[in-house]
């Protein structure tokens, strides 16, 4: 059997935070490989790191010393520019508080990356009216976000972290805010739409069934990964 291939590379990332004039430790040399194709929960206690870890791999963030190697991009080596540039190519999010734009309905939030891509030719919109079928929310394209419960609300943003066909998703605590019910629901959607459609996925969370859709579990522990 072929090896798998290595997606990211951690490599010795140290990051830490001013706080009241002392030095804060939040990772300090965090190792870590991801395959492609992996769909990956990390697990840590609150305040352990785990959003500070998946700012760094998208970018927002800047590592202090170590590397961050996306199929072959060293992150860590680029401008904000590039990064950024990088982030609206690459890179799709879901965050625990659904993050949408309030003065957008539910089909201009979905849209955003491809605008951001310029990207919004024939294929973009197909891709945009497949997901909007996939999350359920057909009938709700021209609503804005106030209107819609959290789950709905989660389901655009999953469309919206998808429509640019991104090589990686991020997700922080996508279940963190909903109920047990809608929590399942979101987590069947992530399992079915990119999981099982290949896609990579990093997925920070506290919920042990969310861990159950991942390939691998591994855990922010002292600053470091531990498997
Ligand atoms: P988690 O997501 O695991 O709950 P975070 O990554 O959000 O943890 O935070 C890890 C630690 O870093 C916390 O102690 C938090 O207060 C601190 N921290 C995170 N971001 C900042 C920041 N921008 N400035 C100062 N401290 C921060
Ligand atoms: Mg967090």
């Amino acid at each position: 059997m072929q090896d798998p291939k290595v997606f990211i590379e951690i490599r010795n990332v140290h990051k830490s935070f001013l706080e009241g004039g002392k030095r804060r430790i939040v990772l300090q040399d965090a190792d870590a490989v991801f395959y492609e194709g992996e769909t990956a929960a990390i697990l840590g206690k609150s305040g352990s790191g785990k959003t500070t870890m998946l700012n760094l791999i998208s970018g927002i963030d800047r590592v202090e010393s170590g590397a961050i190697i996306i199929r072959g991009t060293d992150l860590t080596q680029l401008n904000e520019k590039a990064r950024t540039l990088f982030r609206r190519e690459n890179i799709g999010f879901i965050f625990q508080f659904f993050n949408l734009i309030p003065t957008l309905t539910v089909w201009e939030n979905i849209i955003l990356p491809l605008e951001l891509k310029g990207e919004m030719q024939k294929e973009g919109r197909q891709r945009a009216m497949q997901l909007l079928e996939d999350v359920g929310l057909n009938d709700r394209q021209q609503t804005f976000p106030d209107r819609l419960s959290g789950g709905e609300q989660q389901r655009v943003a999953i469309a919206r972290a998808l429509v640019h066909d991104p090589l990686l998703v991020l997700a922080d605590e996508p279940t963190g805010n909903l109920d047990e019910e809608n929590g399942r629901l979101i987590l069947a959607l992530l399992d079915r739409l990119t999981r099982q459609a290949g896609k990579n996925m990093i997925m920070v969370t506290h919920n042990p069934e969310a861990a159950s859709i991942a390939n691998r579990v591994m855990r922010i522990h002292e600053g470091r990964f531990v498997e």
